[in-house]
């Protein structure tokens, strides 16, 4: 654990509105024990079969959140105790989350994943698709979800100039989505972009949530 990074951080974001998300995926429940000391408590996975261990061994106030792709299989496993799904990137998906939603009696946090970047293989809804979803009132039969926002990644590149666009972007997209369809609902706010080597960036452009795993606790092997 990098603490002269994460204190540095969160000095910086307490002048935010942006909130930390500490991605412990392939890190240790040790790891992680020592994040909880510091005061961490929101962790993002991207493997439901590793976030449920570390969900059983760890400590019941945890908040854990879904990163990464999601299939509709494993939604079981998740949804008894999960706090926010970052990585919805499927109409089919949202309607499993819903029904699994249901039976566990719960209503899931989710936002929808929007494909920002130039890169071909990241999931995620085109700002088309995302209208298109929004605007046929499908979302609106999903009693047991809870829609808080949008979640995107940037392409991997040190072309600083496209990360800001695609970012710009992004905000653009929340911005016009939240005031044509979820004007009257306070919880569609959050914007869940931005990872160690763009974070700053994103906070520029409005992010509320970074999700940062190897300036945290180094680099992954
Ligand atoms: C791994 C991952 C991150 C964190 O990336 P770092 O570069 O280690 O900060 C953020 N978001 C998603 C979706 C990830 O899969």
């Amino acid at each position: 654990m990098n603490i002269e990074f994460y204190q540095a951080l969160i000095q910086s974001l307490s002048k935010t509105h942006t909130k930390l998300i500490a991605v412990s995926k392939t890190r240790s429940n040790d790891a992680l024990m020592e994040a909880y000391q510091l005061g961490i408590r929101a962790f993002g996975e991207n493997k439901v079969q590793e976030l449920v261990a570390k969900q059983e061994a760890l400590p019941k106030d945890i908040e854990w959140h879904l990163i990464g792709h999601l299939q509709s299989n494993k939604v079981k496993y998740i949804a008894p105790f999960i706090y926010l799904i970052h990585s919805i990137d499927s109409l089919s998906l949202l309607e499993e989350v819903n029904k699994q939603a249901e039976k566990n009696n719960r209503i899931i946090r989710c936002l929808l994943q929007c494909h920002i970047a130039k890169e071909e293989t990241k999931y995620g809804f085109s700002a088309a698709a995302l209208e298109t979803v929004l605007s046929n009132g499908t979302l609106t039969a999903f009693k047991h979800i809870e829609l808080c926002g949008l979640m995107g990644m940037a392409t991997n590149t040190d072309d600083a100039m496209l990360i800001e666009q695609e970012f710009a972007s992004l905000q653009q997209l929340f911005l016009a989505i939240k005031s044509n369809y979820f004007s009257a609902q306070d919880s569609f706010k959050e914007l869940s972009m931005g990872m160690s080597g763009d974070y700053e960036m994103a906070i520029k452009h409005g992010s509320t949530m970074v999700r940062i795993g190897s300036s945290l606790f180094g680099e992954r092997s």
